[in-house]
């Protein structure tokens, strides 16, 4: 009953996707690693840009990792781009660029979680692998009134042997996709139109008047709060720019040279330290601007130096070669904003 009112629903109300008329494994991977944490309309652009830049596996494992990363940049949690070249290029190497065909083989891939494995297992080979996202969480803890953290191992073993027990084994894909769009479009976080739904007639959260507080967390995401501070060393058609090296966020991707503190620093605090550090007074500061990640809050600011350091002399580029180098997007849109203005002058970010 619900699974047949889930896919009759999905019938009606789906976007025309481009993956979704496929059954190749290799697009199917590819749109899977791209939305997780992305917008189905923020990802689709990526998509469409990487089956044209890489219409095979073989493509994907020929490019090297700094072109991945520059057609990954914008997307964020560039750790996924880094896993998908080395997955294309173990698939391409070392299986002939034949994906693995069943759940089980598909885990064993660098970058592919349960989730993902289950959505190419389904999608590509109609195994009958229920997938469980945020989407399919919430859908099942409001229909079933389900009081549950989805985020406790208890909660993640019972919602995924609930998930198993709905699935359609003749229709698994179209169940899969169905759940989740149903979740996407109809069943939404916040005030999900309850009064037009399909399935409100036997949905317990909706009968409970608990849909608001439907599906339960235990943890709260602590995020950490960062101080960057990006010096932007100039000298005529020179621009300092350095790799990031560390296991860290933007690993591989390149930035200005960076201290970073644990505390705020003044404007007077930043002159002092160009003077001790540099011996020289920079020519603008930038006021701080807030950058969001998941478990992360990024304030930077950017310092504007006149002459480039001795010690990073090694470091200089022409500027007109930044646009071939992978830049996390708080780089990036300093950057385009310098470009916008054809000098290094203080700006405000929107
Ligand atoms: S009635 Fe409301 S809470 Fe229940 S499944 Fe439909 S949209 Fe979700």
């Amino acid at each position: 009953m619900f699974s047949q009112q889930i896919i009759d629903w999905y019938k009606l109300h789906k976007r025309d996707l481009p993956w979704r008329n496929s059954t190749d494994p290799y697009k199917i991977w590819l749109s899977e690693i791209m939305l997780q944490q992305t917008r189905v309309d923020q990802g689709l652009g990526y998509y469409l840009k990487f089956i044209d830049h890489y219409s095979t596996v073989h493509d994907l494992a020929g490019a090297t990792e700094q072109q991945v990363l520059n057609d990954w940049q914008g997307l964020g949690y560039y750790s996924r781009a880094r896993n998908l070249h080395a997955t294309a290029k173990h698939i391409s190497e070392q299986l002939n660029g034949v994906f693995p065909s069943t759940y089980n083989e598909l885990l064993k891939l660098k970058g592919v979680g349960p989730y993902t494995a289950a959505a190419i297992a389904s999608f590509a080979f109609n195994e009958p692998k229920a997938l469980v996202d945020g989407n399919v969480y919430r859908v099942l803890a409001r229909y079933f009134n389900i009081a549950l953290p989805i985020d406790s191992t208890q909660g993640k073993k019972e919602f995924q042997e609930l998930a198993d027990s709905l699935i359609d084994s003749k229709n698994p894909a179209t169940y899969n996709q169905a759940i989740m769009e149903f979740g996407a479009l109809q069943c939404v976080p916040a005030n999900p139109d309850c009064e037009n739904c399909v399935l409100r007639d036997n949905c317990q959260a909706y009968s409970n008047k608990t849909v608001a507080s439907r599906p339960v967390k235990e943890k709260k995401t602590k995020v950490r709060t960062r101080y960057f501070y990006y010096f932007i060393a100039q000298e005529g058609e020179f621009i300092c720019l350095k790799t990031r090296t560390e296991s860290d966020i933007w690993q591989h991707l390149f930035e200005f040279p960076l201290v970073e503190k644990d505390n705020q620093l003044s404007d007077s605090e930043l002159i002092h330290y160009c003077k001790q550090q540099f011996q020289q007074t920079p020519v603008l500061i930038s006021p701080e601007q807030k950058h969001l990640l998941s478990h992360q809050r990024i304030m930077a600011r950017f310092i504007h130096l006149s002459k480039i350091p001795q010690e990073w002399q090694s470091l200089k580029i022409k500027m007109d070669a930044i646009e071939n180098h992978p830049l996390p997007r708080l780089i990036e849109r300093y950057y385009l904003k310098i470009i916008e203005r054809k000098q290094l002058i203080f700006f405000e970010m929107d």
